[in-house]
């Protein structure tokens, strides 16, 4: 049996997702970006919605949805506020490793706080010399009695400025590729850990930067997972945040077309509206089309995710062309707009810089073209 339909409780989750995104986040979008500032308040918010534990436990404080239901808040949340859609990514990656992989009192620690808002815990893999291939990392973190010394250099990281914890691999033993990658929580606020915001073109609320260690201790309590396979752990979460982050993209470029929509429907040139000219309509539609394609891909992929089935080109594949569409689409939408479009008053400027850092962030579309051709064709044909 095949079955398109959401349950009734996603729909109203959907309703009432898209009712507080238009009318709290769309408002006040762009107000964080001009003020460079990260609005807390609003995580909080989130928090109270459900949307931050979503892939969280009901036992720590989650509402242990399905994949699909996080989906539809990634893409509601997107035509809102673009950065806001963090909450929903971000968080789901950093907790699905938690959940998954950490011990009992890492969980009790962090997963309950992650729900509520109070804490973000960000993701760091990226390192000046090793991005795409994140194997080539060169962060350490040696053992000593009960606990582990981190070194190292991140870089590009989301939530450095604003991160509460990170999530930060490094190599365990440095004489292995992938095979000597390890994960653990490092507190943000541990002696040794130093954050730089950088100017970003995009997500400015986000708070990019780079994070220094400098013989930070952590417990071993805080090593997620097993030594040596933090690697393995990160790359299945991938599928899920590649996946959330086609949607996201797609949620904001949705906005954007029906933003224009109402905009050519009114404004008038040569007599008529501009809708009436098909060199108006084709494009809107041509966009339009791409992102439905885009959004019902992520969709299967979250459904193949949710029953435990193999996703990862799915969700590559949404993760390539999704940013690339969603951008394509709100820069059509710019210009369909004129000139007023190009101002700061309106938002579409601000979606395509922000929709723009997610063409890189979370692997561009080498590096999930590289995925799809090992799953494809073979892994000893995979490339490089
Ligand atoms: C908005 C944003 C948010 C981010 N958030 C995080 C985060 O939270 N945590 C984190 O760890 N990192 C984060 N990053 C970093 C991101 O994951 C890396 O930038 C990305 O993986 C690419 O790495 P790089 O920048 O070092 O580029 P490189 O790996 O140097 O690649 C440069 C170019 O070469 C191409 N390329 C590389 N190898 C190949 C190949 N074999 N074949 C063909 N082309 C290739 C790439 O596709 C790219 O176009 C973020 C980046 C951005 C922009």
């Amino acid at each position: 049996m095949l079955n398109f339909t959401f349950s009734n409780e996603q729909e109203y989750f959907r309703e009432m997702l898209r009712e507080f995104s238009l009318n709290e986040l769309l408002p006040q979008y762009t107000k964080w970006d001009r003020e460079k500032t990260h609005p807390r308040h609003l995580w909080k918010k989130l928090g109270e919605l459900g949307v931050n534990g979503l892939r969280i436990p009901e036992e720590y404080g989650g509402s242990g949805a399905d994949c699909v239901t996080t989906g539809i808040a990634a893409e509601e949340i997107g035509r809102g506020d673009f950065n806001l859609t963090y909450a929903v990514m971000l968080n789901a990656l950093a907790s699905e490793i938690i959940s998954n992989h950490a011990t009992d009192q890492l969980k009790k620690t962090w997963l309950p706080q992650i729900a509520s808002g109070d804490k973000i815990v960000g993701v760091a893999i990226t390192e000046p010399a090793a991005g795409t291939d994140a194997a080539g990392i060169r962060s350490t973190a040696v053992h000593k009695g009960d606990r582990y010394i981190l070194n190292g250099e991140k870089s590009g990281i989301s939530a450095a400025t604003i991160g509460d914890a990170f999530i930060v691999f490094a190599k365990t033993d440095p004489s292995s590729g992938s095979k000597g990658i390890s994960a653990f929580v490092v507190p943000a606020d541990a002696p040794g850990v130093e954050c730089k915001g950088y100017d970003d073109m995009g997500n400015v609320p986000i708070g990019r930067g780079s994070i220094y260690l400098t013989d930070v201790e952590v417990p071993e309590e805080n090593l997620i997972g097993l030594e040596n396979n933090g690697f393995f752990q990160v790359m299945n979460g991938f599928d899920l945040s590649r996946l959330l982050i086609g949607l996201q993209c797609a949620g904001a470029a949705f906005q954007s077309i029906d933003e224009t929509i109402e905009h050519v429907k009114t404004r008038q040139a040569f007599g008529r509206p501009l809708a009436k000219f098909q060199g108006v309509s084709f494009p809107i539609v041509t966009h339009y089309t791409q992102l439905e394609l885009i959004k019902w891909q992520a969709y299967r992929g979250l459904w193949l995710r949710d029953n435990g089935k193999k996703h990862t080109k799915e969700a590559s594949s949404v993760k390539w062309l999704g940013p690339k569409y969603a951008q394509e689409a709100i820069h059509e939408c710019m210009l369909l707009n004129g000139h007023y479009a190009y101002t700061k008053e309106m938002p579409l400027e601000q979606r395509l810089r922000d929709v723009i850092g997610l063409e890189i962030g979370d692997g561009t579309a080498q590096a999930n073209q590289m995925v799809i051709a090992r799953e494809l064709i073979g892994k000893q044909f995979r490339p490089y």
